[in-house]
């Protein structure tokens, strides 16, 4: 997985309107800061609707899949991961609203923040977005603050949406996606310079790790 961008299923899935509304509102909430990523989405829907084009009853057309093929093998992906602070300058997209805003009673400053620690507290949008099988949350991570060594029973999408971070695969930066699943075990720690929000969008409970797995059975979803 790509540590600042969805990857291209994810991507796909998003144009074609099977990924679940959490999760595309993770990806449309990065699509807010990198232009890439709506370039991307935007040459899906039209590879798509030519294939539709396509569709007759016989068989499609093998041009609009090696059209397809050669879009996605002309994605610099290498080239995209190196340069991941470039796309990010470009916070504010006219004609794109952030998707966010329609599910926050207040701007992110005026949140009635949940205290989850002494240093992390919550915004759970979970009854907002109200999806059976998801948690949706802003975090919001005080400057230098970790977060407990953990892993996942399902998918973890992150969305930074200010400040910074860093986990034992890299460091983040506003407008980052990052898609964590069972196969990685980290422990986000905020930078020192500025407190970190994000949102991010679980499809099953955390599972922390060492110590803190003492926390395990109070992250059970009912
Ligand atoms: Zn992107």
């Amino acid at each position: 997985m790509n540590g600042s961008h969805p990857d291209e299923m994810t991507l796909m899935d998003y144009a074609a309107g099977s990924l679940s509304i959490p999760q595309a509102l993770a990806v449309s909430v990065h699509m807010c800061f990198c232009h890439e990523c709506r370039s991307l989405v935007k040459n899906f829907n039209h590879l798509g609707g030519a294939l539709l084009e396509t569709l007759k009853p016989a068989s499609a057309d093998d041009s609009v899949f090696d059209a397809l093929m050669a879009s996605l093998e002309a994605r610099p992906s290498a080239a995209r991961a190196k340069k991941n602070t470039t796309h990010l300058e470009e916070k504010s997209v006219p004609h794109f609203t952030n998707p966010l805003l329609r599910y926050l009673p207040t701007s992110i400053d005026k949140l009635p923040w949940q205290r989850q620690t002494k240093e992390i507290g919550q915004f759970d949008l979970t009854p907002l977005v109200n999806v059976k099988g998801f948690r949706v949350a802003l975090q919001k991570i005080k400057a230098g603050a970790k977060i407990p060594t953990h892993t996942h029973k399902g998918i973890e999408y992150t969305v930074l949406l200010s400040g910074a971070f860093s986990d034992e695969m890299g460091v983040y930066q506003a407008g980052d996606f990052i898609a964590r699943d069972a196969s990685h075990h980290h422990s986000p720690v905020a930078l020192q310079n500025e407190d970190c929000i994000c949102l991010t969008v679980l499809s099953a409970p955390l599972k922390f790790t060492g110590w803190y797995r003492i926390l395990n059975p109070f992250m059970s979803w009912r």
